[in-house]
């Protein structure tokens, strides 16, 4: 195979553009920029709080992740139980969560996996199957359309947006469609855009990576496989316990398929995850790391390389795994998945303190339980740190606020957290708090004319627990 090009760039120079004008599509109270677990939490959030919202996105579904990066499982919103289950026992799959004392996030994410579950689409959380919910994102891709119709969100596709307007105090964004440049004016404007685009417009100061060297978490192409059989596999499980720390596993055939040349993987295990489909598997694998998700040469790689690593893979699982010899991938993301590139600088940071010691805040607006969850940036290794049992900690309205921008809210994976504590709030169904959230202290802040920093953080709580969101306490 040739060697891979990491980049096209070759000149150091830039090109003057000469100024333009843009259509001005539509205004609105609430602009939410993205359509990913934070951007639909936003939406119907903000819609709920009775102001009238659009929700633009670059693709032609929602979803983000979760649908565009297969990202299939929307990993545990319940406390952890003292006794994490072990590898190997009679669950859907292999899976390191066990008993609960419930869910710590409801509200918009209840009702999503509520009308999955009803659709045929995801498993619900049980102490049989375990917490982690999968989920099939054909239907993912509808109910999310359709739970947008129910609040009543307008919603616009295939526009990515390439700048404010406003400055450091927004009031509009520009979108490039394919009718040409279009720009949106809104009352507030909430970033749900994984990589805090709109915030960077803004000016708004980011990180990216860990603080020591920069270094940011490895992206995954993500891929389902079928022609799975799952009886032979959980066969093979249940004989190999010392194979598997919840669902990660296969250390030793994935050592001897590297000895033999057969396998040549970033990371030491495969982690599988069941899907709604019995003859059907989820494979997390693939590893690029020395990659950040704001970088096109950087992307350009990344897809390449995770299509390179996802042959492998398949390949060694019919090779060596039981249950694979008939298996083939049927569909891989349509974008490789990016963990994190910029998190903003709010008004205060989450740290991995705590998340760990489940601190609670007056400006709580949603709550996590999903644990420290790192991913080598520079090679194999993942860390995982639980938080105490049955404990979960609170999010700050503060984390969603950039610090010295005006009429902006950033939710989902970007908000203000370390690069650890980022490991925890990425998860799913924690971007879909944040995303109910600022939808709603920007329809609030909507609806006063003021900026969501001026919003009394007791009428968002008040109005997020009359729409059923979690902020204090187990639901
Ligand atoms: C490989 C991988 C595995 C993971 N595993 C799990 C897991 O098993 N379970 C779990 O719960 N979580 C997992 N996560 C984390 C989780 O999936 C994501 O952190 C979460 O879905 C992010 O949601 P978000 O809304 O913040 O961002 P995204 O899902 O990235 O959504 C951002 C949306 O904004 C759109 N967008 C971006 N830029 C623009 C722009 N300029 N203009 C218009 N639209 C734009 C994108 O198209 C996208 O739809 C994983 C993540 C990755 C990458």
């Amino acid at each position: 195979m040739p060697p891979l090009a990491r980049t096209v760039s070759n000149t150091r120079e830039s090109v003057h553009l000469p100024s333009r004008q843009a259509e001005l599509l539509a205004e609105t109270d609430v602009l939410v920029v993205g359509g990913g677990a934070s951007g639909i939490g936003a939406a119907i959030g903000a819609a709920d709080a009775g102001a009238r919202v659009i929700l633009a996105e670059r693709y032609g579904f929602m979803g983000g992740c979760a649908t565009a990066a297969l990202v299939m499982p929307l990993m545990s919103y319940h406390t952890q139980h003292p006794e994490p289950r072990k590898a190997g026992a009679e669950t859907l799959f292999p899976t390191d969560h066990g008993a609960s004392n419930g869910p710590v996030i409801s509200g918009v994410l209840a009702r999503l996996v509520d009308r999955l579950v009803a659709r045929g689409g995801a498993l619900p959380p049980s102490p049989e199957t375990g917490y982690v919910v999968p989920f099939d994102p054909e239907v993912f891709i509808r109910v999310a359309l359709e739970l947008l119709d129910e609040a009543g969100v307008d919603y616009l596709l295939h526009s990515v947006a390439s700048g404010v307007t406003g400055g450091q105090s927004v009031n509009g964004v520009v979108f490039e469609t394919k009718s040409g440049a279009v720009a949106i004016r809104s009352g507030v404007t909430v970033d749900c855009t994984g990589d805090a685009d709109i915030a960077a417009f803004a000016g708004s100061r980011y990180v990216i990576g860990r603080d020591r060297d920069g270094a940011a978490g490895p992206m995954t192409l993500m891929f389902r496989m079928v022609g799975f059989d799952r009886e032979r596999f959980m066969a093979y499980v249940r004989a190999h316990p010392d194979q598997w720390f919840g669902v990660h596993g296969l250390w030793d055939l994935m050592r001897e398929a590297t000895l033999r040349g057969d396998l040549d993987l970033q990371r030491e295990d495969i982690l599988f995850f069941g899907t709604p489909h019995p003859g059907e598997v989820s494979i997390n694998c693939t590893r690029v790391t020395g990659v950040v998700g704001t970088d096109v040469c950087d992307l350009t790689y990344a897809e390449r390389e995770g299509r390179r690593q996802m042959e492998h893979v398949a390949r060694f699982l019919r090779r060596y795994v039981p249950g694979f010899h008939d298996a083939y991938v049927v569909q891989s993301g349509a974008t490789i998945g990016v963990r994190g590139s910029r998190r903003i600088v709010g008004d205060y940071t989450l740290t991995a303190d705590d998340v760990l010691e489940a601190r609670k805040f007056d400006d709580v607006v949603g709550r996590g339980a999903y644990p420290i969850d790192i991913h080598n940036p520079q090679g194999p290794g993942t860390l995982l740190r639980r938080l105490p049992p049955d404990e979960a900690y609170d999010i700050p309205l503060r984390c969603l606020l950039p610090a010295g921008i005006d009429n902006l809210c950033v939710a989902g994976k970007c908000i203000s957290a370390t690069y650890e504590a980022h490991s925890s709030i990425r998860a799913a169904p924690i971007c879909v708090a944040t995303g109910q959230a600022a939808g709603v202290c920007a329809a609030l802040a909507a609806r006063e004319a003021i900026t969501p920093r001026a919003v009394e953080v007791s009428s968002i709580q008040q109005e997020l627990t009359r729409q059923g969101a979690d902020v204090r306490g187990i639901a």
